[in-house]
């Protein structure tokens, strides 16, 4: 089942049960824009005949990450401009695998024909590399294609729609479920959340999950921040797995994922020694160990336009 939804003049939200997807379209006076394209080909294909029943339009389409189930169904779409953070190389190792790992697990839940609709499904790599922002005009407005940073992926991408008020947020925010952090980077996550919401988007569109408004991400992102906390504060010893996972914004399981990612990068670099003093002034006895927080400046030349 696959609904569609407008948000704002021109601006649709396809919600689609496959994995609870919401997938994005923006409509302009010349062209339009699709935004992430499915779970396989025929899933791909059913979007594309979905937009051909909203538009005519020459139509161009931006990943907002790596994850199968936002690009394996571009297939549909034909020779067209597709803008993605990552690497071709990258989209097309990572896809493989993707594809045929997800193949055998479903092979052996018993799910044939999911496995069957992924083997026939053909990888299609971006070709117009998102770098910084990228403003892509469709006639009568401009979006705003945003590199977003290490936050639930390595390459995550988000659209602006700044004539509408939308925000199409990729996986960086989901509704209905604990967002995935298993290829997450936690400690930055929550930063780049709030630099995304700094311009107030009326409409926060996740990438799984009904659309959603300001405030609802917005206690989001204070959730990546905790949970991003008690993670570190794990790291320190200051409190134990357990204790984080009781007191998480997020579930159990999903908390240990954000425990497990964060323990995988190298904490903050030590304190250079100090240079040492013929009369050291006397100090002030240290009660805890310096707390160095990893700060991390996403790459954003210039803040969208505001109407
Ligand atoms: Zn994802």
């Amino acid at each position: 089942m696959s609904t569609w939804t407008e948000l704002a003049s021109g601006v649709w939200v396809w919600r689609t049960s496959a994995l609870d997807l919401s997938l994005g379209l923006v409509v302009g006076d010349h062209s339009c824009l699709v935004i992430d394209t499915g779970v396989d080909s025929e899933h791909g294909y059913e979007f594309a005949r979905a937009v051909r029943e909203i538009t005519p339009l020459p139509w161009q389409v931006v990943y907002t990450h790596d994850h199968y189930d936002h690009w394996f169904g571009t297939e549909a779409f034909g020779e067209t401009k597709v803008w993605a953070v990552g690497a071709v190389d990258t989209y097309l190792s990572r896809g493989r695998l993707e594809r045929e790992k997800l193949s055998v697990r479903y092979r052996k839940d018993g799910e044939a024909d999911k496995a069957r609709r992924l083997g026939r499904t053909r990888l299609v790599p971006p070709n117009s590399p998102l770098v910084g922002t990228v403003p892509v005009d469709l006639g009568g407005r401009t979006v705003v294609l945003r590199q977003a940073g290490f936050a639930h992926s390595d390459n995550d991408a988000v659209v602006e729609v700044s004539d509408a008020s939308v925000l199409f947020a990729g996986d960086l925010f989901e509704a209905g479920a604990d967002p995935s952090f298993s290829d997450a980077h936690p400690q930055q996550w929550a930063a780049v959340a709030d630099y995304l919401l700094s311009w107030k988007p009326q409409h926060v569109v996740p990438g799984h999950g009904d659309p959603q408004d300001y405030w609802w991400a917005r206690r989001q992102a204070r959730d990546f921040a905790e949970a991003a906390r008690l993670a570190h504060e794990v790291r320190t010893g200051l409190i134990t797995a357990d204790e984080a996972a009781a007191h998480a914004p997020f579930s159990e399981a999903t908390m240990r994922t954000v425990i497990a990612r964060t323990a995988e990068f190298p904490s903050a670099p030590p304190a250079p020694a100090p240079e040492p003093q013929i009369h050291p002034a006397p100090q002030p006895p240290q009660v805890r160990p310096q707390y160095i927080e990893e700060i991390w400046i996403p790459p954003f030349p210039d803040p969208p336009e505001r109407n």
